[in-house]
This record gives structure tokens, sequence and C-alpha cells, in this order.
């Protein structure tokens, strides 16, 4: 059984990852490790902020700390899974992107997260005269993989300083293609899904189950190149 930290405050996300990875994987997440060091996501990429994430985890959690320790009391490897993902629409030139989370936010200068309600007005607000056909956008999502190092090299080269945590790190990445509808629909999901409609649906993500999201979406498709890394 392959041990995950899931990385990600998100509750949506840990949900989705728990669902589509299944029962062959022991997975906890930061709600189970209060005192996690928050990590500032400040990478222009999705696979810079998501190795960025995955690798400061590493190392806080590499002393041995007693939240993995309940996770998994035998020896094998303990990996911290993270997740950065995002949308991006091809009108606005790959926007949100990396900015997913912020989007509105981008506007006042703040750096905390938007509300979903006020990231998805600034998309259909963006996106107001822009036809049906030029509406293509997809969901991204990069997962970093980082193991838990017990040891650390004793002697490491005098010419590579290059970190051991992020020399471990394995990406994963995953699109989901679709098009941006011209109003919210439904109510599933999270983020900006009542707005995407996956390619070959007429349903957005927030209308379809949760198990047929799960079975299409960017998450999916990168979890399942991690599965078949890990020979799950
Ligand atoms: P992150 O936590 O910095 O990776 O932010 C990701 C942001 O992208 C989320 O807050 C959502 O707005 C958006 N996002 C990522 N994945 C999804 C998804 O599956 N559905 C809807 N929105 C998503």
């Amino acid at each position: 059984m392959t041990t995950l930290m899931i990385a990600t405050g998100n509750a949506h996300k840990v949900g989705e990852i728990r669902a589509i990875l299944g029962s062959g994987f022991a997975c906890s997440s930061l709600k189970e490790s209060p005192n996690a060091p928050e990590v500032v996501e400040d990478a222009g990429t999705f696979a810079g902020n998501a190795t960025k994430k995955a690798v400061e985890m590493a190392k806080w959690s590499s002393g041995s700390q007693p939240a993995l320790r309940k996770v998994s009391e035998r020896e094998d490897t303990i990996f911290i899974l993270a997740d950065d993902s995002g949308l991006e629409v091809d009108a606005l030139g790959g926007a949100p992107g990396v900015h997913s989370a912020r989007f509105a936010a981008l506007d006042t200068g703040q750096t905390a997260n938007s509300s979903t309600a006020s990231n998805n007005a600034k998309l259909l607000r963006l996106m107001k005269d822009v036809p049906r056909e030029k509406r293509t956008a997809r969901f991204r999502c990069v997962l970093a993989l980082t193991p838990v190092l017990r040891t650390r090299a004793t002697d490491p080269s005098s010419v590579c300083f290059a970190d051991e945590f992020e020399i471990q790190t394995r990406i994963f990445e995953g699109v989901c293609e679709g098009t941006i509808g011209f109003e919210p629909r439904g109510q599933g999901g999270f983020g900006y899904d009542p707005l995407f409609f996956p390619q070959g649906h007429n349903q957005t993500f927030a209308e379809l189950s949760e198990t047929v999201k799960n079975e299409l979406s960017h998450r999916a498709s990168a979890l399942a190149k991690l599965r078949a890394a890990l020979g799950g």
C-alpha cells in the first residue's frame, strides 16, 4: 500500500484525489497536520508551484511528524503529493492559469485567494463578447510527488548543489479540454466547474456526477500517470 500525504488545504481536491485513487492508497491530508507550514505559491508555472508545495512539505515531514506516523506505521516510503491546477482560457491568452485561485484579487492587488463567486463573475465578464466557437479552454493539473526522506546523503557532491528533495520529485500532468459557458450551471464540484463544459458533454462539471468528473478530469488524467509510475 502506498502512503500519500496530500499537501493541499482544498477539501474538494482531497476528496477527488481520494476517490480517484481508491483503496490501494493510504491518504492523509493537511487537515490532519494543522501545524504544517504555509507554502507561498509564487512560482510562475503549475509545475513550479506543485514542486514547491511538495518539497517544502517533504522537508517539514522528514522529521517524522506524528501525523505521518499515524498514517504509516510501517517502513514503506511516504510520499507528499501536491496538486497545482487551474483553468486556461484561449480567448484570454491562457488566463487565469496559475492565478486561477486568486483571479479576481489580481484587480485589487490582494494576495489572498478570491471567492469562487468573484472569480467566476470576473471570467464571465471578460468573456461576455466572446462567441461560442471561441470559448475553448482547458483545466490543467500538475501533480508533484516527493518522498519523505528519512536519511540524507552524508557526502553531497561539491559540484552539485541541487536539493535532494527536488531531485527526487516526480511530476505528472493532466489536461481536460472543454469550453466556457455563458452562465453558471450546476451545484456540484468546485471552483470554475459551473462554467466548464468538458469536450463531448453538454453539461458542466458542476452538473455531471462526481463519478463522471472523476473519469474525465485533468486530475484523473494526472493521477492515472502517477498510478502507472508507482506500479499501482
Ligand atoms: P491551487 O490550489 O493554487 O492549485 O488553485 C487551483 C484553483 O484552480 C482552484 O481554486 C480553482 O479555482 C481552480 N481549479 C483547479 N481545479 C479545478 C477543478 O477541478 N474544478 C474547478 N476549478 C478548479
